[in-house]
């Protein structure tokens, strides 16, 4: 007779990896520390978010925020940075926020405790030295959060920030259909995941940057407005300095 043992260790086994799967990739998960991926839902406002910049597509979005007279957030790459210097002080100079987004973009569940402190305190030096700015959010690349995470961002003193809606433009959509992710997902309070670069720099973000006058347009049409980031999360700090 077949003994259930093995049966039950493995059982035990895919819930525990089922466990750590969802501690670590859910956006939403609170389980390692906490993490903020919506506002308040008692407000007619969003955010937009763009990762993985800067890059060549960045300006141009930056042009769209400006024309609108609208401030996002970009969670840049250390060594973007240290490629586009220019742009991520443009960034800021045009009164966006920035944060942490990693210096190499690694998923830190397969990442060492020093690898991880690294890649965030690294990204921390030069974005500082670059924008004169050091962030104070953080977004893990793919959202992925570990204990050594969590220990780094607090010593660094960053909020973590995922999202709850996603333009999916990393899946070579066309801009109908990025805006399309976007609008039909979006709800008062919501942070809009986009990207104004690639990780691994080989696809260009035209589609993005075609897709954000869409989106700016539909959410006004739904009575949203597009406020910073910080002040949908209720910062007063930051309304006084706005
Ligand atoms: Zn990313």
């Amino acid at each position: 007779m077949l003994s259930p043992l093995p049966l039950i260790a493995g059982a035990i086994c895919s819930a525990g990896a089922a466990s750590i799967y969802y501690a670590t990739y859910s956006v939403r998960s609170q389980w390692l520390g906490a993490t903020v991926w919506r506002g308040s839902p008692d407000t007619s406002a969003v955010a937009l978010t763009f990762d993985d910049g800067p890059g060549p597509d960045t300006e141009r979005i930056l042009d769209v925020l400006g024309e609108q007279h609208l401030c996002a957030t970009f969670f840049m790459i250390g060594r973007h940075v240290e490629r586009f210097p220019k742009t991520a002080a443009r960034v800021v100079t045009e009164g966006h926020e920035v944060g942490n987004h990693s210096y190499s973009h690694p998923i830190f569940l397969y990442q060492s405790r020093r690898q991880t402190s690294y890649q965030l305190g690294r990204t921390q030096a030069v974005i500082a030295y670059e924008t004169g700015t050091e962030p104070e959010l953080a977004r893990p690349p793919c959202g992925v959060r570990t204990r050594a995470y969590f220990r780094a961002t607090r010593e660094l003193g960053l909020r973590t920030v995922q999202w709850d809606v996603a333009g999916f433009d990393w899946r070579h959509r066309n801009a109908d259909q990025i805006a399309q992710s976007v609008l039909s997902r979006v709800c008062a309070g919501s942070i809009i995941l986009l990207h104004d670069g690639d990780s691994e720099g080989k696809q260009d973000r035209r589609a993005t940057v075609a897709a954000l006058p869409l989106i700016i347009g539909g959410l006004s049409a739904r009575g949203l407005s597009v406020v910073p980031l910080r002040r949908l999360l209720g910062d007063t700090k930051f309304e006084r300095a706005a």
